[in-house]
């Protein structure tokens, strides 16, 4: 646990001068951004475009081109075409060691042009830069722990099992073939490169569907690949509506496998129709993050720790705190620190300089998170910080104020997840009234304990029905631990980040072998 002579402060800003480099790629030479299909930009055959915008001042930024049921079906026929080859080496036959070679080369590029992806989550994301630039140091991250993975991994035959004097069997993994990955807005970098690095070693051709409020860094990944040397058609890019382009994905029977990362109510929906056809499909979805705070913690400290992590993305987390269970004898303490973090957290445009808390991504999300601050008075929260809009000066965003609520136990004042700096603080009796409020919860994704005492929050912690459980830390990340969801927040498997995720991104069967008859 931090002391207190470690400051503790919000995620922050430094000023971000948009590059050139950045403006010319949305610029596109006056042209809509296409889809990357096939190794060739599309513009759609729907005619349809769309314009991703800056939140923080809705300047628009660049204009998308649409992709349609005619292009997922022509990127499903481009990344099939790749994985199996057409008269040469598909990529599923691709060495390993070669497939890793291209990775690399694709995070160097990543690292050659950090600037115009920083960009892209600063600008297109609403991102702070302490937080944008901790995401792009994933890219490498990722892509590193996979290429171990993938080398110890054996594809193919596994050992011969002599089944009877006729008969041998053995397993035989392969990759999927075709498989798409759905991503939210909030971590576009860091999730896609969750996704494709895997997916890609596990030698899949992909199709990624990057959200409609965030298509640039997926774009620019896109062409990075093809400067790499990606073969046309293993990477796939196909920007547009999640109701239009991504249920077309979800449609079409030659996706083998898709990777949702998303809200839970969107995931449900495509399973069912993945199900229709037997489409194979993982998900990481929201959670609503919840933190217990045992006697012996320190208020200065543990208050102002969980304000952090309330506000990483100004709320817009899927693992971060929002419910707050604090043993009532130093609950007072907690959240007067706690009010007075989220008081002190500068609201502004997210590249100026200090800025905290910036704009929330669009206009839906600035209203549903509006109303559930009305709807947590309304539902018996005590207003400590009721939250409401927020104005910042010269700039046209979507701003918002924190909101903190204190609440008792049995006030469902916070049943969702609300993507903002938004935390309900109820005291409590004991750590197993905490323990149960806490896994009342429908979603699992991510919840600590904070105590001095670490070997009772180990054995609290291993209680909570999470995928992610952790003591005196919160919303940590490592690459060989599984990051996944329980109850609606995931499943199935472990998660990402870890060997099962590359295992997911393969299927194995049994081959059985019988000498000829006769
Ligand atoms: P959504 O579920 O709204 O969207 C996620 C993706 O699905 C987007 O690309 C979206 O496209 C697409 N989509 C929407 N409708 C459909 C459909 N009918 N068929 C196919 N695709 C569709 O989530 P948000 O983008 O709002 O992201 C925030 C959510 O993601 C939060 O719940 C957050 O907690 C969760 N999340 C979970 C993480 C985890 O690891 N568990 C990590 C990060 C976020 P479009 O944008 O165009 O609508």
């Amino acid at each position: 646990m931090a002391t207190t002579t470690t400051p503790i402060n919000a995620l922050t800003a430094a000023a971000f001068a948009t590059p050139e480099k950045f403006t010319a790629f949305c610029a596109n030479g006056g042209q809509p951004l296409g889809g990357i299909i096939g190794g060739k930009r599309i513009s759609g055959s729907m005619n349809a475009t769309f314009q991703t915008t800056d939140p923080g001042s809705q300047e628009v930024l660049a204009t998308v081109s649409e992709m349609g049921e005619a292009e997922v079906s022509h990127a499903v026929d481009a990344a099939t075409q790749a994985f199996h080859g057409n008269g040469s080496q598909g990529w599923r036959d691709v060495a390993v060691e070669e497939r890793i070679a291209l990775v690399n080369r694709l995070v160097e590029l990543c690292e050659r042009d950090q600037e115009v992806l920083l960009a892209c989550e600063i600008r297109d994301g609403g991102k702070v830069s302490e937080l944008a630039e901790g995401d792009l140091t994933q890219i490498r991250a990722c892509a590193e722990y996979f290429c171990d993975v993938a080398r110890k991994i054996p594809m193919g035959d596994g050992p011969a099992t002599q089944i009877s004097d006729e008969m041998t069997g053995a397993t035989y993994r392969e990759p999927w073939g075709v498989v798409a990955g759905i991503i939210p807005w909030n971590y576009p970098v860091v999730l896609t490169s969750w996704f494709i690095f895997p997916a890609l070693l596990a030698g899949n051709t992909v199709l990624i569907k990057p959200a409609e409020d965030t298509p640039l860094s997926a774009l620019y990944i896109g062409q990075l690949a093809e400067e790499a040397g990606f073969p046309p058609g293993v990477i796939n890019v196909l920007p547009g509506r999640g109701e239009i382009t991504g249920q077309c994905i979800a449609e079409h029977p030659g996706v083998r496998y898709i990777s949702f990362t998303g809200s839970p109510g969107v995931g449900q929906s495509i399973l069912r129709t993945c199900d229709r056809h037997g489409t194979r499909m993982k998900r990481e979805m929201g959670g609503n993050g919840s933190a217990i705070v045992l006697a012996d913690a320190d208020p200065p400290v543990v208050g102002r720790l969980v304000g952090r992590h309330t506000n990483q993305h100004y709320g817009q987390t899927c693992c971060t705190i929002h419910r707050v269970f604090v043993d009532a004898k130093i609950a007072d303490d907690f959240i007067d620190v706690q009010r007075d973090f989220f008081t002190g957290l500068k609201i502004g445009y997210q590249a100026d300089e200090g800025t905290q808390l910036g704009a929330v991504v669009n206009s839906t999300q600035r209203r549903r998170i509006l109303q559930a601050q009305q709807e947590a008075a309304a539902r018996g929260g005590q207003p400590i910080l009721a939250g409401g809009p927020a104005e910042v000066s010269g700039r046209d965003g979507f701003y918002l104020k924190p909101a903190l609520f204190r609440t008792t136990p049995g006030v469902e004042c916070n049943p969702a997840e609300v993507f903002h700096t938004f935390a309900t603080v109820c005291p409590v009796d004991s750590a197993e009234e905490a323990l149960a409020l806490a896994n009342s919860s429908p979603y699992g994704l991510g919840a600590s304990v904070w105590t001095q005492d670490v070997e009772r929050g180990i054995a609290l912690a291993k209680q909570f029905r999470d995928g992610t459980c952790q003591v005196n830390c919160h919303n940590s990340i490592a690459y060989g631990l599984p990051y996944g969801g329980q109850g609606i927040s995931g499943g199935p498997g472990g998660g990402v980040n870890c060997e099962d995720t590359f295992l997911d991104y393969t299927q194995v069967k049994a081959v059985y072998v019988s000498a000829y008859p006769g």
